[in-house]
């Protein structure tokens, strides 16, 4: 696995389902990511597509946006952690806003997924985060505790597990969260149970090349999950090198 200590920052890619070979191509000649630097950068294609940007891996790791809970079986159109595995893949998004409204998945199945790719010596980057709604009610630490409580497997450690934190209202809207209010939500999730308190927790919800590099100076922020901006090379290599 990863050494998910040595680095100081994480800048995460998720291409969502977007990209196809000839944009792989186009993408990884245009990236400038610096060797030998404290950030660990994770690009997450589409499943289709990691085998072929591992190929082309240089100063990046692979990520995969989604896996099965299963490790085999009639599961139709799952993929496995040993797939993934067997590809060398370091890093799985877990429980994503998408996944979770879209394909209406749970914390459970969200927990039981993290749980089987530590299995695996894979990173789950485990997402949580409120909706517009529940921000509105002044629900957001209490969404957040019972996501932290349900999702997060017993197995999973600092060591072994990344959070980030991507209220929905931010993700793909232009809208974020105010720099404080980042921080301070970020801090909510150190102290939630003292074992979050040394895991890194990236935000994610409209970082762009604007306002990557403040957000990520944050105190609580050790880095971001990036959806729209990741997909042009230019201002991907941008956020990472800022
Ligand atoms: C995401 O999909 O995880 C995300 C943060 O998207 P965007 O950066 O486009 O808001």
């Amino acid at each position: 696995m990863i050494e998910i200590k040595s680095f100081s920052s994480f800048f995460v890619a998720n291409w969502k389902l977007n990209g196809d070979f000839k944009f792989i191509d186009q993408f990884i000649e245009n990236l400038k990511v610096s060797n030998g630097n404290s950030k660990c950068v994770v690009i997450c294609p589409t499943s289709i597509h990691l085998d072929y940007l591992r190929q082309k891996k240089n100063n990046f790791y692979v990520g995969a946006q989604n896996v099965s809970e299963h490790q085999g079986g009639a599961f139709t159109g799952e993929i496995s952690c040993n797939a993934l595995s067997e590809l060398n893949i370091d890093f799985c998004i877990l429980g994503h806003s998408e996944r979770r409204h879209l394909f209406s998945e749970t914390n459970v199945e969200v927990s039981l997924k993290s749980s089987r790719v530590i299995e695996y010596n894979i990173v789950p980057i485990v997402c949580i985060g409120e909706t517009l709604e529940e921000k509105e009610k002044g629900k957001t630490n209490d969404v957040l505790s019972k996501q932290l409580d349900e999702s997060i497997p017993h197995s999973s450690n600092s060591d072994n597990t990344i959070i980030a934190y991507e209220p929905v209202w931010a993700i793909g809207t232009g809208l974020t969260p105010t720099l404080e209010e980042i921080n301070k939500t970020h801090k909510f999730i150190k102290n939630h149970n003292s074992k979050y308190a040394n895991y890194k927790i990236l935000y994610g919800g409209s970082v762009n090349a604007k306002n990557a590099k403040e957000i990520v100076s944050l105190s609580n922020v050790d880095g971001a999950l990036i959806g729209g901006a990741s997909l042009k090379s230019d201002v991907f290599t941008k956020i990472i090198a800022d």
